[in-house]
């Protein structure tokens, strides 16, 4: 698929960021070409729009661009997963461990409901810990979380095996 390769080479590297090391994957540069930016999108929309998908539910940060754009093709609500402190509302939460350490995800109490039918989206899956977080968090009030969506896997972490039984979908490794 050449869209594939698009957004692939638009996707930039950026040795020891945060921290020395580290290769980021900045997709602040995919949402620099329009065309890559569409097709990302589209390429979820197809897979996703005849799923009877409910809820899209974005990760803080990145999770927050490329989600409402697919919630609002596919015709599902946008829901944030939020870091701790951040979201007004009544909240639920739930603890993940980091590579030091552990970190906390809150959603708003009542905005989705038992039952339904979740899309989980995020920019990047490394280590799987925010997503199985994200996944618990959802299953915790008696939502259904059909797949998880990423535009980056970095799979020699092996983050896919954290995510359990539930599938997930990327578009670049
Ligand atoms: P995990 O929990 O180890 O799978 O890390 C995934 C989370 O960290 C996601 O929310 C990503 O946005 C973020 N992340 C980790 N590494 C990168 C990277 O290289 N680029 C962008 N985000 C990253």
């Amino acid at each position: 698929d050449d869209r594939i390769s698009r957004i692939s080479s638009s996707i930039r590297v950026i040795p020891d960021f945060p921290k020395p090391g580290i290769m980021f994957q900045d997709i602040t540069t995919l949402l620099l070409d329009p065309k890559a930016f569409k097709d990302t999108i589209d390429l979820f929309v197809e897979r996703y729009k005849d799923q009877n998908i409910n809820v899209v539910a974005g990760i803080e940060a990145r999770g927050f661009i490329f989600g409402p754009p697919i919630a609002l093709a596919i015709g599902a609500k946008f829901v944030p997963m939020r870091k701790p402190k951040k979201l007004p509302g009544e909240v639920i939460s739930e603890e993940y461990s980091l590579e030091y350490g552990t970190d906390i995800m809150e959603m708003h109490v009542g905005a989705v409901q038992a039952g339904e039918r979740a899309l989980v989206v995020d920019d990047l899956i490394a280590t799987g810990g925010t997503l199985s977080a994200a996944i618990r968090l959802l299953e915790r009030v008696g939502v259904d979380v059909v797949e998880c969506a990423c535009v980056i896997e970095l799979p020699e972490l092996k983050g896919r095996n954290r995510l359990g039984d539930k599938p997930l979908f990327v578009l670049v490794t």
